[in-house]
């Protein structure tokens, strides 16, 4: 099996595993608990914390959650006040949009910056919509389908210069694949799976100052912000993953993008790239014009190359492509490439050839 799906999950590493089995079958302790086994978990949690901190490069507030979906609620949920604007773009993942959707009929008032094809930010247009009125920002730092990154730092600056508008990122898609730029970013969302780390475990850094309300209630785990007994060994797993991500991060970064430019520059005359040449290098959006998408994914699949027609999470319904104006063509022949540091030249050697095959097809 060629697995090039890792923008919906990717393998956990071996270590990965194995600290989640040794930890589960060891330190399975309630972090609340008062005897020994709690209190060394509660100093595990803790020196997890302060491990996200010190990769953020930042210092704040950490909750665990459990994951990315879940973050992005609590983190625009938990910042909704007395100001009723709200800003995002139309690129961003279902757990923004939806959550941010709801909100018109609460009495919000949403705008959507406007971007490019890419989605990329259009920093004037998003000046022209702050306001004193704006309560919350959220934009993305990359994007799960296409790879597009964004200049968070020169957006940050813009909120911050224009409002006080809370500025929230989703870095799901980023995290320990590329260097994030922190400093005007009040609310980071983070998740393990698309690190090597387990499924269902995620976190929130929230910067000093900010005030987040929670949006479940139960106990007093997690100052009360993100109650429910922790997952503390999806925790430790996580922490884990991030280091890993954090150490081979300059290594990944050119061999990822050597395998994705090869793909990006095969020879097919109906391919076309969607992804921009700056992006990310470990989402590539391609599309095969005059073909489904969805047939040339389920083609690779039948010769065990797994792709996506886009995020597993939009898969039936919302098409990034037709929202950002792309034509018909391009968004009905789309598929994702989505690579890991696991994926080999030689693997994508055979890709390629399948690609070429398929593509003459149409
Ligand atoms: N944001 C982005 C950009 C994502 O790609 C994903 C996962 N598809 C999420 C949020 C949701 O994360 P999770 O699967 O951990 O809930």
């Amino acid at each position: 099996m060629i697995y090039l799906d890792n923008g919906a999950t990717t393998k956990p590493h071996k270590e990965v595993i194995q600290l989640l089995s040794q930890a589960m079958e060891q330190s399975f302790f309630n972090p609340s608990s008062l005897h020994g086994g709690g209190l060394l978990m509660e100093k595990k949690l803790k020196w997890a914390k302060e491990t996200f901190f010190d990769l953020l490069g930042q210092r704040g507030d950490f909750y665990f959650t459990s994951g990315g979906t879940e973050s992005n609620n609590l983190a625009i949920l938990g910042s909704l006040g007395a100001k009723k604007h709200i800003i995002t773009t139309k690129a961003e993942h279902p757990s923004v949009l939806r959550v941010v959707e709801l909100q018109k009929s609460r009495g919000y008032k949403v705008d959507y910056v406007e971007t490019d094809k890419y989605g990329t930010v259009c920093p004037d247009s998003l000046k022209e919509l702050l306001t004193s009125q704006t309560g919350i920002v959220s934009i993305m730092d990359t994007n799960n389908e296409l790879g597009t990154t964004q200049d968070i730092n020169a957006l940050g600056n813009i909120i911050k210069s224009h409002s006080n508008a809370i500025f929230h990122v989703d870095a799901v898609a980023s995290f320990g694949k590329r260097q994030l730029a922190l400093s005007n970013v009040d609310v980071l969302t983070i998740s393990a799976h698309k690190i090597h780390g387990p499924q269902g475990i995620g976190g929130i850094f929230i910067k000093p100052k900010v005030r987040i309300k929670p949006i479940f209630f139960g106990g007093s785990q997690q100052k009360k912000i993100r109650p429910g007994t922790e997952f503390t060994t999806g925790a430790l797993a996580f922490v884990l993953a991030a280091q890993l991500a954090y150490i081979r991060m300059e290594k990944n970064f050119p061999h990822v993008q050597a395998l994705r430019n090869k793909i990006a520059q095969l020879p097919i005359k109906n391919m076309v790239v969607n992804t921009p040449a700056n992006a990310l290098p470990y989402i590539l959006n391609i599309s095969f014009l005059g073909a489904k998408g969805q047939v040339i994914v389920n083609a690779l699949s039948a010769q065990e190359i797994y792709t996506s027609t886009g995020a597993a999470c939009n898969e039936r319904s919302h098409n990034i492509l037709k929202t950002l104006g792309h034509s018909q063509e391009v968004y009905e022949g789309a598929i994702r490439i989505s690579f890991s540091q696991y994926n080999t030249m030689d693997e994508i050697e055979v890709v390629s050839e399948a690609l070429t095959k398929v593509s003459n097809l149409f």
